[in-house]
């Protein structure tokens, strides 16, 4: 069913269109061939998808449903994703560029969402409030209505699953934006949605093109709720929309992300927080380990087996990369892998020492080194902005004070690691990092259950988690006059 096409087409209200603002071609960022083209929405565009979240919404089909059952259709939606991961990884492959095993696990994530909020969807309760004899008071959490979710292209799959399971498990018709890098493998949105009988119109999948369909449906006054991941100043530009409607909205924006490698850390087993921290997804993770702040003591010791991990990844197209291993995929394009290029190229001249990589690979396609980059300061650009890329920057501490000042000081604040046996040290550092999630003694810890959100200009609102059920509904009182006993 996601079988190749020439031109794919947005999902509104239950059928296949064509979009008023043409199509764009999407590239395998591997080999430079266009894979095909996805088709393109205007702003009528939206507004039909709008619309058509809006009718299901007031017909009350998915919104009254009992939520149990609702949460069946939830967990069928992961189900068909699963059912389809093979050929669905290889069409995630092909657009963004990892390896296919990495596209398996993004799917199979993606579909853990599904199962997550699906088994949650009866347990959104109000409560009862005491108001005394003469009255029965009550909260109800009710869904928003029309949820605006605007996707990033690292993790197209597992992104748009992310916040759709919960926005439809709490009773809301969705509108989901697709990335014009990686539009083509939204296509299972709609095609789960037909094939297990989702009420039409409570997910509506359109690509566009971010500051014209992106920028329509986060202004869109029927909208009620917006979700977006990406970068700081789209963000900006979508809460300003979203402010100006006076919609609530969360932000996920990227980071930073330091982890703090102290004396007494286990760096055989951090080879692996590395391996993951910073050359999965060839580094086009929100929560990328993007700093490492070491310990002088055990610098050179890091730097060394950083050097060794970087230089055991096999990387090439992930279409070929199909099993679990030391391996790494292209950048999603030419434009970020020249980014992040660029931004190597600054830190050197700032007085960074490239210690591995640094540069593209030979021949076609978006690959980019994976790449370690030593005697990094804080003042440097590259020690505070984010590449978005397979490029790790590491600094080094003397004090347990200065590891703190050092991890804090970037605008961000969305996850940070701290790595030693000293479990009071860990726990101390954990409550003084400026961050929305922290990992002792492994990267990534948590899963589909731990809530995720940053600090500062990381964003606001959580994900992920209870806490994301929240997102997506509001609370209405109840008060009823009793006759008075
Ligand atoms: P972006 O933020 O511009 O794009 C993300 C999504 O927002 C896409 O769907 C895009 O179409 C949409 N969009 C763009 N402009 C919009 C607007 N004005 N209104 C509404 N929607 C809009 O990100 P990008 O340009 O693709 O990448 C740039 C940088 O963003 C990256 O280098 C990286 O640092 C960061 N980024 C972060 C994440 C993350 O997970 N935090 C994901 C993607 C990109």
């Amino acid at each position: 069913m996601l079988e190749h096409r020439d031109v794919y087409h947005n999902y509104i209200a239950g059928r296949w269109c064509a979009g008023g603002a043409g199509a764009i071609d999407v590239i395998d960022p591997a080999t430079g061939d266009i894979l095909g083209q996805h088709t393109l929405a205007d702003h009528r565009d939206v507004d039909a998808a709008v619309q058509a979240a809006r009718q299901q919404h007031q017909n009350g089909e998915l919104r009254s449903m009992r939520p149990l059952e609702r949460g069946r259709l939830v967990q069928a939606m992961g189900r068909y994703l699963l059912d389809h991961s093979d050929e669905l990884a290889k069409l995630l492959t092909r657009e963004q560029g990892k390896p296919l095993w990495e596209a398996k696990l993004e799917i199979d994530g993606a579909a853990q969402y599904f199962e997550y909020y699906g088994n949650q969807a009866s347990t959104v309760e109000g409560r009862s409030v005491p108001l005394g004899a003469g009255y029965l008071d009550f909260t109800e959490l009710e869904p928003y209505g029309v949820s605006a979710h605007i996707i990033p292209w690292n993790y197209p799959i597992e992104m748009t699953a992310r916040s759709l399971s919960a926005a439809l498990a709490t009773g809301n018709s969705c509108v989901v934006k697709s990335p014009e890098l990686t539009p083509l493998s939204s296509r299972i949105f709609g095609l789960a949605a037909d094939a297990i009988g989702m009420p039409k119109g409570a997910i509506n999948v359109i690509c566009g093109v971010g500051h014209e369909a992106g920028a329509s449906l986060s202004a869109h006054p029927d909208v009620n709720q917006l979700v977006f991941t990406g970068s700081v100043a789209t963000g900006i530009a979508i809460a300003t929309a979203a402010a100006q409607n006076v919609v609530p909205c969360v932000l996920e924006l990227g980071g930073k992300s330091a982890a703090i490698v102290h004396s007494d850390a286990d760096l055989d087993a951090f080879e692996t927080d590395l391996r993951w921290g910073i050359y999965f997804n060839a580094g086009q993770v929100c929560s990328a380990m993007s700093r490492v702040i070491v310990h002088h003591s055990r610098y050179d010791e890091l730097i060394e087996r950083a050097v060794g991990v970087a230089g055991s990844l096999s990387v090439g197209a992930g279409i070929e990369r199909k099993e679990f291993g030391p391996n790494m995929g292209a950048m999603v394009s030419e434009a970020q892998c020249q980014r992040a290029l660029d931004m190597v190229k600054r830190a050197l001249n700032q007085g960074a020492q490239c210690v591995h990589g640094g540069q593209r690979l030979g021949g076609p396609g978006a690959f980019l080194a994976p790449t370690v980059l030593g005697g990094i300061s804080p003042n440097m650009a590259i020690a505070s902005e984010e590449v978005f890329g397979p490029v790790l920057s590491v600094l080094s501490f003397d004090s347990d004070e200065e590891a703190i000042t050092l991890a804090n000081s970037t605008p961000y604040g969305l996850v940070a690691g701290v790595f030693t046996r000293d479990l009071d040290r860990a726990t101390r550092a954990a409550r003084q990092l400026r961050a929305g999630q922290v990992f002792i003694n492994e990267w990534y810890a948590g899963g589909v259950e731990t809530p995720f959100g940053g600090y500062g200009r990381s964003g606001y609102g959580r994900e992920k988690g209870r806490e994301a059920l929240w997102n997506y509904v509001q609370t209405k009182n109840i008060a009823i006059k009793t006759s008075s006993i």
